[in-house]
């Protein structure tokens, strides 16, 4: 089942990892708890939450933990998530869209200087404009990856 989609309100840590490792996640975080169900409900999505009175709800998904590292585990284990190599790095973090490989040269003047001929990957989002390589935040990236197991 690598096609789950999600929503998630209010747990914007949990969002933008999930887009990093893949999933199609849309976040919100200021709408009422109604229009976010009414929506998941609209799109065939599955919310995830931490609202306990909300539990019993077939589209919910509660979240036991409040760590994060607990709640991506959760969810990949109950939900019997696959994260695939190739889909990594695939989405934008910042708003779900997919992202686009771009050459160093053609974002030169965009990205800090102290990136540049490293020999990094650059990836754009044609929808908010972000640019995203891979830098510092890997290893420990890589480390949570590892842990949760990447076919
Ligand atoms: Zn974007």
């Amino acid at each position: 089942m690598k096609d789950k989609r999600f929503v998630v309100y209010r747990l914007q840590k949990l969002a933008i990892l999930l887009r990093i490792l893949g999933f199609d996640v849309l976040y919100f975080q200021n709408e009422d708890y109604i229009s976010v169900i009414n929506l998941t409900k609209r799109k065939y999505r599955i919310l995830l939450s931490r609202v306990k009175y909300l539990r019993k709800l077939p589209w919910i998904f509660y979240l036991d933990k409040d760590d994060l590292d607990g709640q991506l585990e959760q969810i990949i284990k109950e939900l019997k998530l696959k994260v695939n190599r190739e889909s990594l790095f695939s989405r934008c973090s910042n708003c779900n869209n997919i992202l686009q490989k771009v050459q160093e040269e053609e974002i030169k003047g965009e990205i800090p200087l102290d990136v540049c001929g490293r020999g990094y990957w650059f990836k754009r989002c044609s929808n908010c404009g972000k640019i995203f390589w891979n830098g510092n935040h890997m290893p420990t990236l890589e480390e949570k990856i590892r842990k949760i197991g990447v076919v």
